[in-house]
């Protein structure tokens, strides 16, 4: 997975190339889909909701631009895996997700012995997650120095922009609900910089700042996600 779909693909960040080797994606997954933990696309979770696949997870990690210490707010925890990706490169992660099992799923599994840091501590000791509306952020813990979210979106949140740090960076898929563009934002001071790194699926931001209900409704009956 790391030669082929990351690094031979152009993911370049060895601290997410490192973590991504090390982590057992298996331990994110139903048990039935355990043999396809680096198949090269998406993975259904519970909830209807996905893993994402490994190349999105690096290309997102890397344009967040981590680094040990880094306070990441991300949205959308579903199985773990990108917040465990964040915390075993030493990121102080605050996950949100809106489907309480998911969370309760995601909070046990991460507590486990078989997954810790470089230390030996377990990477729970790096994520909080919290069930909620995370489209609006978490003003109470802002400003964080990089946001992810993992779900995709009509448009950059406006709490998401107010709760960045000067200087950080909030990567997230922006576009209709059936394809998006992954977009990378900068803040300077009063300014955001974006730019587009191409096409990519998610399934939908759910929440305040997000999609609007007669949207939703009309995706509701044609797609194939239950949200
Ligand atoms: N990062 C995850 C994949 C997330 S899939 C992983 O590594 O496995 C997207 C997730 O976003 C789903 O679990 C969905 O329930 C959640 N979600 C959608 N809208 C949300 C919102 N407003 N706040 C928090 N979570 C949300």
């Amino acid at each position: 997975m790391v030669e082929h779909q990351l690094r031979g693909r152009g993911i370049r960040d060895e601290r997410v190339l490192a973590a991504m080797g090390d982590l057992p994606r298996e331990m994110f997954l139903p048990p039935n889909l355990a043999d396809e933990a680096y198949f090269d696309g998406a993975l259904p979770i519970d909830a209807g909701q996905t893993i994402s696949q490994p190349y999105i997870v690096g290309l997102m990690t890397e344009l967040l631009g981590p680094h040990p210490g880094m306070r990441v707010l991300e949205i959308g925890t579903g199985s773990g895996y990108q917040a465990a990706v964040l915390a075993r490169i030493g990121c102080d992660v605050l996950s949100i997700e809106r489907h309480p099992e998911l969370a309760a799923t995601a909070r046990t599994r991460l507590a486990a012995p078989t997954l810790a840091d470089p230390d030996g501590a377990p990477l729970s000791d790096h994520i909080r997650i919290e069930v909620g509306d995370g489209s609006v952020g978490w003003r109470i813990r802002a400003p964080f120095e990089g946001i992810i979210v993992t779900a995709a979106a009509p448009r950059v949140p406006d709490p998401l922009r107010r709760q960045l740090a000067d200087g950080g960076r909030l990567v997230i898929p922006i576009g209709p609900l059936k394809t998006q563009e992954l977009i990378q934002v900068i803040r300077r001071g009063d300014g955001f910089e974006e730019r587009s790194f191409g096409a990519c699926v998610f399934v939908p931001l759910i929440g305040a700042a997000a999609y609007d209900e007669a949207t939703l409704h009309a995706h509701r009956r044609l797609g194939p996600f239950r949200i």
